[in-house]
């Protein structure tokens, strides 16, 4: 009986374990664009995990789908180009003038799906895409990390510390800004994520210290509590790799789809 009960657990657990890293799954999607009304076909994530939080790009603060050129959806007809869960949502009819006129000055290669365009192409179109409609903060600074990874891992890397750079002036004012205490503590990670990855370690040890002694706050309590863990223990990790002279970039071998 012991044994029997034995196995089960055992297989219970062969069950219950993770699946491999890649394991995210795509599969076809066809989208209308929200400017033209072409029906595109693209792609859309089927299955992921919370394995992705682990993944290296979390050295950079931003996570899959972001570092997967899938998720950036570029209509083959307007070339309307931008994050595929900002497509229906920030694309409003208020901007649909403007982003006309952006875009009618915009070219792409041509390419018979969009993911064969260039990711740094459609990060370009991208870029203008986003001035048109406007973004917080906290978002652009997401987007020029997330220029600065793919640019990185596409070896161009004067435009990773361009981006990179935006990032930081960004993320810098996010951190010092009062109105941001509640989420003072990812920001001062962001700017620490970022000096590393231009170069400045003892800048990074020192922006890793004062978020260090920070907690994130918020009116889910448990949310708060579980993100300020998880940014604890990626302190701790930056900090071994800064001890270990690592300024590199992550050689995102298992994001790197
Ligand atoms: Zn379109």
């Amino acid at each position: 009986m012991r044994a029997a009960l034995t196995l089960a657990l055992a297989v219970g657990l062969l069950l219950a374990a993770p699946l491999p890293a890649r394991a995210t799954t795509w599969g076809p999607a066809q989208v209308e664009c929200p400017l033209c009304g072409h029906d595109n076909a693209f792609e859309r994530p089927m299955s992921y995990g919370s394995y992705i939080y682990r993944w290296p790009s979390r050295f950079q603060l931003i996570f899959w789908p972001a570092t997967e050129g899938r998720s950036l959806y570029a209509c083959s007809s307007c070339r309307l180009t931008c994050f595929m869960w900002d497509w229906q949502q920030r694309i409003t009819a208020e901007h649909h003038a403007r982003l006309r006129e952006v875009l009618a000055d915009v070219t792409l290669p041509a390419a018979d799906s969009y993911r064969k365009v260039p990711i740094l192409d459609r990060l370009a179109v991208a870029e203008k895409v986003y001035e048109v409609v406007g973004l917080d903060p906290v978002t652009r600074c997401r987007l020029y990390r997330t220029v600065g990874y793919h640019a990185a891992k596409q070896g161009q890397a004067e435009r990773a510390r361009a981006a990179r750079q935006r990032a930081l002036d960004l993320a810098r004012a996010l951190a010092d800004d009062p109105a941001q205490a509640a989420e003072a503590k990812e920001h001062r990670v962001v700017v620490a994520c970022l000096l590393r990855l231009l170069g400045d370690a003892d800048g990074a040890r020192a922006a890793l210290d004062a978020a260090a002694g920070l907690k994130l706050a918020g009116d889910d309590a448990a949310r708060a509590q579980g993100r300020t863990e998880y940014l604890d223990e990626l302190i701790a990790d930056l900090r071994k790799r800064l001890d270990a002279g690592d300024l590199s970039d992550d050689a995102p071998a298992r994001d790197d789809h």
